[in-house]
């Protein structure tokens, strides 16, 4: 011990392992690098201590955003937005903001850095250069990105003098801003509105028993975790390339990953208390999906087409905004609107009551699926199918709407 009380020699833990994040901040940081990002026992990711390497010197804990709160942003002004082509809306989660925010930090010669899947075992913060390599950004991927190095990379562009713009969850960009301790003129953030992450370890599970039951390769194959469907956005797991265009998809509830996110079983711990579900922002703009849009006031927007929310909430966040939203259709909205449609904004994901035996029955049987009819009772279960049940209807019922329509054109034209 020091003469102050604190603890001295090499540290056993960078910040209690309840309210770690896994923003990677610390491993980023430690010169010596002593810290290594490394799954626990159910697959999350924590600092581990390389003793032998540590010195004592706690810059880890400096730069831990779970020790030291960064200053949070309130939202000067809100928006419902969705990219004009629609292309670009349709291959995106919502309506295509992040994107359209890429692409112009890229026209100005500047770099982004965002969550992509190289393939469903490797999903990571990566850097983009070219416009061409944006798509790899798209989707969420409802899983934790791994942040690896690249937080020294961000660095390093800065101390050139890039322009560059970040894009992850609030704690990700949290871990960013404390890693560089003081704010910089050319990096630009922006957070998502989150309810959660898994470990990526539940997904490589879920993904390859459900590869081997549909007979899909595993090699190089990725995955979808949300699409647009007629009726507006479905989720689940989408199995793509490797089938050759051959989509197969299981859905909520048949899935035991996706329910598992739906229900927050899988969530980190720390996401449970987390302190960025609220209107106050880690980032300079916000970006989510607009829920409940239209229900204060009429709206131009087909909300199944995906509709971005976007807060934009610093002066920086401003001018990004202005920029980026030539090529997008927007409305300015109120906050009050934004924060009814979106429980996130609001509070963190509850703890689910049946948590402790869904961890419990993961850890001793290592099977998902099993830990989730653990923990789901029977009538939620039943809840679920209905719902599944219900959109399906809705399907049918487009499917013979469109029917009778083709059938009188026909007669029309007779
Ligand atoms: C784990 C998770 C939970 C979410 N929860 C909510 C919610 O509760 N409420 C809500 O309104 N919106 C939520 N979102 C955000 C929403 O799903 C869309 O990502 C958002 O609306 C952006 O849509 P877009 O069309 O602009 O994005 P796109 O143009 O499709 O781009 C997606 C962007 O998200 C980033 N991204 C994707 N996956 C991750 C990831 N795992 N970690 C970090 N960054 C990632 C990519 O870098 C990319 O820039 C969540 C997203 C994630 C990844």
């Amino acid at each position: 011990m020091s003469e102050n009380g604190h603890e001295t020699g090499p540290l056993s833990q960078v910040c209690p392992h309840d309210i770690c994040t896994g923003c990677a901040a610390c491993a980023n940081a430690c010169a010596h690098d002593a810290i290594a990002m490394s799954e626990d026992e159910l697959g999350y990711i924590h600092p581990q201590i390389a003793t032998d390497l540590c010195t004592g010197c706690r810059l880890c804990q400096t730069v831990c955003p779970a020790l030291h709160p960064v200053e949070l942003h309130e939202p000067r002004c809100v928006f419902a937005t969705a990219c004009k082509d629609a292309e670009e809306r349709q291959t995106s989660s919502s309506g295509g903001a992040a994107t359209a925010a890429g692409r112009y930090i890229l026209e100005q010669g500047g770099i982004v850095y965002g969550c992509a899947q190289q393939n469903f075992q490797n999903i990571r913060h990566i850097r983009v250069e070219q416009t061409e390599e944006l798509a790899a950004l798209k989707g969420s991927k409802y899983v934790q990105s791994h942040i690896g190095p690249i937080l020294r990379d961000i660095r390093k562009e800065l101390r050139n003098g890039k322009e560059v713009l970040f894009v992850g969850t609030p704690c990700q960009v949290a871990g960013l801003r404390r890693f560089l301790r003081k704010d910089n003129e050319h990096l630009t953030t922006i957070d998502l509105i989150c309810h959660g992450v898994p470990p990526q370890r539940m997904l490589r599970e879920d993904v390859t028993s459900q590869a081997q039951r549909l007979r899909s390769p595993l090699k190089d194959l990725k995955v979808a975790f949300r699409w647009k469907a007629q009726y507006g956005i479905q989720y689940g797991i989408q199995f793509g390339e490797a089938l050759n265009g051959n989509l197969r998809r299981v859905c909520l509830p048949h899935d035991p990953y996706i329910t598992a996110f739906w229900t927050g079983l899988s969530f980190r711990e720390n996401c449970h208390q987390c302190p960025y579900a609220r209107t106050a922002r880690t980032g300079d703009l916000t970006i989510g999906d607009f829920w409940g849009l239209g229900r204060e006031a009429p709206t131009q927007f087909k909300i199944r087409e995906g509709v971005s929310l976007v807060l934009v909430n610093t002066a920086k966040g401003q001018t990004l905004w202005d920029k980026m939203s030539s090529n997008m259709q927007s409305e300015e909205r109120t906050l009050n609107e934004a924060v009814r449609g979106n429980t996130n904004l609001r509070h963190p994901s509850q703890r689910p009551p049946t948590k402790d035996s869904f961890m419990d029955t993961y850890r001793k049987t290592g099977d998902l699926a099993i830990a989730v009819k653990t923990a789901i009772p029977t009538r939620e279960r039943l809840k679920m199918h209905l719902m599944e049940g219900i959109k399906r209807q809705r399907i049918l019922v487009t499917f013979l709407k469109t029917g009778r329509r083709i059938i009188h054109t026909l007669k029309h034209h007779e």
